[in-house]
């Protein structure tokens, strides 16, 4: 095995299979947990995403419901919908696949989700508790990070970590995070001046652009663990990563492939986010604060 590569099918395999024995706990004493999806429109990679996260919830051993809609759909009859999945007591996860069509507010969406039931970690409310420290459902793909830092011994604290990208559901919670793990963060984006000035100081470099094979050497520091969550397609149309893998790789002490690093973890971690809101429910029989 390449001691440089961390490996997220293999560390997201784990943790399915521990999450696997924890679902057939609760199975056994009668809960099962439920994730259901709300898809709207066709577009195929959305499509995809979803089957994927399906297919991982039963595997897991869980109860999952899909909910296709028009690409015409009403704003109110998703509101609705929602609705009634927050009040389904055999549904302990709601996920809207995201992007929505132009005539739906996405916000207002998110809103509508009891935030006990927003396994996805989009909820302001969860996104309020998890700045303040608070239990919180992570963010899926940050969340999967860490656990990917945290499997592979990968020192936290004291560290600078440097994160490309501000997004709402990668780069800015990532910095949070790292931040309540005690490290330093400094966060880059479009419009920070000489990028390779910060992030040749990482020790830890976090990179969610969305350019392929953005990142080379001359951005990174010797020895820099490198986490690479973009996903792009490179000239040929193959899956490839912001970071030039081939050009980065020598100088980091380790660092993640596209595909086969952080893919895998985000849904690991929404099958967590599911496990520990039917665990909860069925411990303390509501969906209350976690
Ligand atoms: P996003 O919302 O488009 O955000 C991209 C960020 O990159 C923005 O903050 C932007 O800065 C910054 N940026 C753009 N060009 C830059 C440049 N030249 N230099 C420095 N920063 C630059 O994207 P996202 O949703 O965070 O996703 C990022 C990538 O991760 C995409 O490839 C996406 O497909 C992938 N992704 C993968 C997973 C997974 O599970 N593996 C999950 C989510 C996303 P501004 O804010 O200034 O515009």
């Amino acid at each position: 095995m390449d001691e440089k590569l961390i490996d997220g099918r293999a560390i997201g395999n784990i943790i399915r299979e521990e999450i696997k024995e924890r679902v057939q706990n609760l199975k056994n004493k009668g809960c099962t947990p439920g994730l259901a999806v709300i898809i709207v429109g066709d577009d195929p990679a959305s499509h995809t995403y979803v089957k994927n996260k399906q297919k991982s919830s039963v595997e897991a051993g869980m109860k999952s419901e899909l909910i296709q809609l028009a690409a015409t759909v009403s704003e109110q009859e998703i509101l609705e919908r929602i609705a009634q999945l927050n009040d389904d007591d055999t549904i302990h996860g709601i996920l809207v696949q995201l992007p929505l069509p132009k005539h739906i507010d996405e916000n207002r969406v998110i809103l509508a989700i009891d935030s006990a039931k927003d396994v996805d970690g989009f909820h302001p409310v969860n996104v309020g508790k998890m700045i303040i420290g608070q239990n919180a459902y992570l963010s899926c793909t940050p969340y999967g990070i860490i656990k990917l830092l945290e499997r592979t011994n990968t020192q936290i604290k004291g560290k600078h970590a440097v994160i490309i990208g501000r997004s709402n559901i990668v780069g800015k919670p990532m910095g949070q995070l790292l931040l309540q793990r005690d490290a330093t963060v400094t966060y880059c984006h479009s419009r920070t001046k000489d990028l390779a000035h910060h992030t040749k100081q990482a020790d830890i470099l976090i990179v969610a652009i969305g350019m392929a094979k953005f990142i080379k050497a001359d951005h990174v520091k010797e020895g820099a663990v490198v986490i690479d969550v973009g996903m792009n397609r490179d000239e040929n149309g193959k899956l490839c990563g912001d970071v030039d893998f081939d050009d980065v790789k020598e100088k980091s002490s380790l660092i993640t492939p596209v595909p086969g690093g952080v893919g895998p973890m985000t849904i690991t971690m929404l099958l967590k986010n599911t496990l520990l809101s039917a665990e909860r429910v069925c411990v303390s029989g509501k969906h209350e604060d976690k």
